[in-house]
């Protein structure tokens, strides 16, 4: 069965890198993997998943592809249309060939014996019409989704066996967890930490957010996107401490 991951770690960990790798090693076995990311983050240009060390991608957006998602299971669920041009709505939906909104409709559909056929239909078209057309989903910079989007994405992986790999920050500047990363620390089947090390050779977890003098900041808006904040992974008793660097 198909998971859902998330891997997390601190700035500086490689995530984006991991990720167009898995990306990669999909391509590489013939399997088409789907690059997305939040449409929040566009610090990189449009449409561009972009590693420091200079691998990069073209990627899609999260909110594009769940509204897609979102369309095609009310196509498949609720939209079937019968063999004399009545459309079975909402019975595929209520699981239990309930009467519908119209009577009309609804009654025709009963009485031609084919509500029960719809249901059948939208089961096999779920599985061979393939808007889901490739065989995982990898979204970078996933501390960005909302956990409304989180839900939707688990959904992927248990409604179509298609695993999902979100990739991201656990926290914030103030140690503080972000709504797509706490969600997904919920619900995820599978967290990994991406490992990367404190000035200190320890295992950093805390992004600190340095002011212009290079002091540990602890207030301010949680994200900063293509503002001048610089950030550094910490451990978390030099991220306390607010020793950004080695002591003189
Ligand atoms: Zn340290």
């Amino acid at each position: 069965m198909a998971k859902l991951y998330f891997k997390f770690g601190a700035m500086g960990a490689s995530k984006t890198a991991n990720a167009l790798m898995v990306r990669y090693n999909y391509l590489e076995r013939g399997k088409r993997p789907l690059l997305l990311k939040p449409r929040l983050d566009c610090r990189d240009g449009k449409t561009m998943i972009r590693s420091r060390i200079g691998l990069e991608a073209e990627c899609g957006f999260v909110e594009d592809f769940l509204d897609e998602m979102a369309a095609y299971e009310a196509e498949v669920d609720g939209g079937v249309v019968t063999g004399d041009g009545a459309v079975a709505g909402d019975v595929a939906a209520t699981g239990d060939g309930a009467m519908v909104g119209d009577g009309a409709v609804a009654g025709d559909v009963a009485t031609d014996g084919v509500t029960g056929g719809a249901v059948d239909d939208g089961a096999r078209a779920r599985e061979t019409r393939k808007p889901l057309d490739f065989d995982a989903v990898i979204v970078d910079e996933a501390q960005f989704l909302t956990a409304e989007q989180v839900d939707a994405l688990a959904r992927i992986v248990d409604e179509f066996d298609i695993p999902v790999m979100c990739y991201g920050l656990r926290t914030d500047f103030r140690g503080v967890g972000f709504e797509g990363s706490t969600r997904l620390l919920l619900i995820a089947d599978k967290i990994e930490a991406i490992k990367t090390v404190c000035w200190c050779g320890k295992a950093a977890c805390f992004n600190a957010r340095l002011d212009a003098d290079g002091h540990v900041m602890r207030e301010g808006d949680q994200i900063l996107l293509g503002g001048n904040g610089t950030y550094i992974s910490l451990c978390r008793k030099h991220y306390y401490a607010g020793l950004a660097s080695r002591p003189e």
